[in-house]
């Protein structure tokens, strides 16, 4: 292609919302074979919503709820605003209700949050946050998370003392019209694969849901950009697509990385093209531009 194509590329680009940073990322697009899609915010909707609280222990929900909320008000994680908005419900005399205070406040990435409420030790998060804190996990506990996650919902346990009390599960829907780009893609022969830090049972009936056969869950950040640089040794030509800090190493390593216009500065910063109106079907968009720029035969 001429600097001349490239430079209506990227204008054409530009004016669908999808933003390419310089000509090199318009030019790989045209090789991707294979593309990594994170899960949450890429994916799905990533507003994700509390549908179901189970209670493991004699326990008023309101005051559970104040506990929990304490914890998690202090994390910036979806899943953690999902269940602060969830526990207003419980104060609804009061449009921003102050928690009770909380003291020792953590964030383990990928895992959960922990802090000290009300004198008692508050533990958010998944089975592995659990495990590393050697709290034991009830079989029931494993019966209702086994279900949310057939349901492709995210169960959370919330550990009160030690002890499992209750069990979250939050749902977050696929983006609309997230099957049809998978489906596309796939006629287009560009692989899909999911990586996500949700835990395999969540990502298993996601993926089944939008059409892709191939899934690694439970990653890490360097997981994720793992990942991408083992399809490259392969030979495959790799794009990624997130949203969140830890696919920003992920949209690094990608030949590609592209990132939806929502999502955190720094995987903007991150990535080589930002679909700004945070539509899937962009990813088609700047393959197509790419295809047309760089193919001789189109
Ligand atoms: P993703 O790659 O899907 O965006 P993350 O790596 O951010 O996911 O988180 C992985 C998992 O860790 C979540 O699915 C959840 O189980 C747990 N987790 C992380 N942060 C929190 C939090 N603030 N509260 C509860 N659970 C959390
Ligand atoms: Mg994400």
């Amino acid at each position: 292609a001429t600097p001349t194509a490239v430079m209506v590329g990227t204008g054409v680009g530009a004016s669908q919302g999808v933003l390419i940073k310089g000509g090199q990322a318009l030019e790989s697009a045209h090789k991707v074979n294979c593309i990594v899609f994170d899960k949450t915010g890429t994916l799905t909707i990533g507003k994700p919503v509390v549908v179901n609280t189970r209670l493991l222990k004699n326990m008023v929900l309101r005051e559970f709820y104040e506990l929990v909320a304490a914890a998690e008000v202090n994390s910036e994680h979806p899943l953690a605003k999902a269940i602060v908005e969830y526990a207003k419900k419980f104060r609804e005399e009061e449009e921003n209700p102050s928690w009770p205070e909380a003291r020792d406040f953590v964030s383990i990435t990928g895992r959960g949050v922990k802090a000290i409420v009300q004198n008692k030790e508050i533990i958010v998060g998944n089975k592995s946050l659990m495990v590393d804190h050697n709290i034991a996990i009830p079989v029931d506990a494993e019966e209702i998370l086994a279900e949310a996650e057939g349901l492709a919902q995210t169960g959370i346990l919330i550990s009160i003392d030690g002890e499992v009390t209750g069990v979250l599960a939050i749902s977050d829907p696929l983006k609309p019209g997230a099957q049809e780009v998978i489906s596309i893609l796939k006629a287009m022969k560009v692989r899909s694969i999911m990586v996500t830090g949700d835990n395999w049972g969540t990502a298993n009936s996601i993926a089944k849901e939008v059409g892709i056969e191939t899934v690694i869950a439970e990653a890490k950040p360097e997981q994720k950009a793992e990942k991408v640089k083992e399809l490259q040794a392969s030979g495959d030509t790799v794009a990624m697509v997130g949203d969140g800090i830890n696919d920003s190493p992920a949209l690094v390593a990608a030949d590609v990385g592209m990132a939806i216009g929502a999502g955190t500065d720094i995987a903007i910063e991150a990535a080589d093209i930002v679909l700004m109106k945070s539509n899937l079907e962009d990813v088609i968009t700047a393959i197509d531009l790419s295809r047309k720029t760089f193919s001789r035969i189109r």
